[in-house]
């Protein structure tokens, strides 16, 4: 049979969006006056507003939209018993590799097939890998001794796990049932790259999905497919996103099946999140250590099990990054480029700009007018400086769907132009009728 062909992407898209992210506001270097801090990376005002938007949007369609999904936002720091259970200071380890020609660091699963040096090209140059734990440690209280070392959290999904029996009770669940939550994770990445699709510290968006034992396969093929069509749904291009099963020998010990989301970045397919059926081993494990019971006992059939666990895990901060890769496009207008992202209403940071058309006293009084009305609403940009045109591009450089602009004609007709972001077509709409079309045209 033969593959479909990868669709092509740019190879500059890369250094356009990171261009775009700089140049724009949305990522810049951590401490980058002081020549930036290892692979970590800041979010300035449009990043963080489109970053809140992609975790609002996991956060609606995983809790507010699910009867049977419930939400928790547990500490970064937990007691370091819980490592040992769930097998992270033992494993949590990536196998690291140095290259005896150019003394580089890497990977070892991350190495070409054939072995090669990704730096220098020299062949069979590697050293023997060692297992290098990615877990950052630190300590609590004032002395700093074995006894006080704790770790920032690598995943959000322990936090889930020893609340378990808090959260079951306490919101009265049953299998099969969710909870779900989103927060920063760190990981001593060995081989940190590719802008924010892989850092040192980053926010992962996380569902354990309780069930019973033998209901765990059916539920994982579900989610599979849910998680995939939540991407489609938000606006990535089907044709650069795939579900990709792990082979027998990728497995981690205590997965029943694992598959992730992969996107085609422009460097080949990564992943974007994985879903894993991670069986009964993470509640056992903190049953065992902890001598608690986390068992469910189910009134109806009179049976008492372990519940199984399905665990579709993303990353916020590489969806961003997705979402912006993919909503990047460059078009000629009138002979002009215009760069914009076809970014979805829910996801783009701004999602009105009020635009007078010149800074003509007259029309600045109707424009704030316009703004005040609309800032409860929506996340508003109010901007009069320069010409409309080169005003639109900005706009639809960051993504803005729809522009409001404020003519001579308002001040006696009391209507507004809206122009529209992907097709650049106008409408004539009246202000006392503004704020219900914009909250038509932009969905939640
Ligand atoms: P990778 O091997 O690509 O770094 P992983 O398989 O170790 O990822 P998981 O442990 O499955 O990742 O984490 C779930 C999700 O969290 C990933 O799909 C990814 O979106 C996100 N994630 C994991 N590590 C990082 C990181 N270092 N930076 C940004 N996002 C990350």
């Amino acid at each position: 049979m033969s593959e479909t062909p990868e669709p092509a992407r740019d190879p500059k898209l890369l250094d356009k969006v990171i261009n775009l992210c700089k140049r724009r506001g949305f990522v810049f270097q951590s401490s980058e006056i002081y020549g930036g801090f290892g692979s970590t990376y800041d979010y300035g005002p449009y990043g963080a507003l489109m970053l809140n938007n992609v975790k609002a949007a996991w956060w609606r369609s995983m809790v507010q939209l699910r009867p049977d999904v419930v939400g928790l936002d547990a500490a970064i720091l937990m007691a370091p018993q819980v490592w040992d259970a769930s097998g992270h200071l033992a494993s949590f380890t990536d196998p690291l590799v140095d290259c005896r020609e150019c003394k580089e660091r890497f990977r070892e699963d991350l190495l070409p097939e054939s072995g090669a040096c990704p730096h220098c090209g020299a062949k069979g140059s590697m050293t023997e890998a060692r297992h290098f734990n990615l877990m950052f440690k630190t300590f609590v209280g004032p002395v700093e001794d074995d006894a006080s070392v704790a770790y920032l959290r690598p995943e959000t999904a322990q936090g889930i796990f020893v609340n378990f029996k808090n959260v079951q009770g306490a919101a009265r669940m049953k299998p099969p049932f969710g909870i779900a939550q989103v927060g920063k994770a760190f990981r001593n990445e060995i081989t940190p790259q590719r802008f924010v699709f892989r850092t040192r510290e980053f926010e992962q968006m996380e569902l354990e999905f309780f069930v019973p034992p033998d209901e765990g396969m059916k539920w994982w093929e579900y989610w599979c497919a849910e998680r995939l069509q939540w991407y489609v749904d938000l606006g990535i291009d089907e044709s650069r996103l795939r579900l990709r099963q792990h082979d027998a020998d990728e497995l981690s010990h205590y997965s029943a099946g694992t598959a992730d989301v992969e996107y085609l970045y422009p460097w080949g397919w990564g992943e974007l999140e994985g879903i894993a059926n991670r069986t009964d081993y993470d509640l056992t494990q903190h049953m065992e250590r902890s001598g608690e019971d986390l068992t469910y006992f189910d009134q109806e059939t009179d049976t008492r099990y372990v519940p199984h666990v399905i665990e579709p895990s993303a990353g916020a901060t590489r969806s961003m990054i997705a979402f912006l890769m993919d909503a990047y496009d460059e078009e000629e207008v009138r002979g002009e480029k215009r760069t914009l992202l076809h970014l979805d209403p829910r996801l783009a940071p701004v999602k009105v700009a009020v635009l007078p058309l010149s800074r003509n006293e007259q029309l600045i009084p109707t424009a704030a007018e316009i703004g005040e009305m609309l800032r409860p609403h929506f996340m508003i940009d109010e901007d009069s400086a320069g010409s409309i045109g080169r005003r639109y591009r900005r706009q639809d450089e960051i993504g803005t769907p729809l522009c409001v602009t404020i003519d001579f004609d308002t001040l006696d007709d009391r209507a507004v132009t809206i122009r529209d972001r992907d097709s650049m077509g106008q409408e004539r709409i009246p202000i006392d009728k503004l704020v219900t079309y914009l909250t038509e045209r932009l969905p939640t």
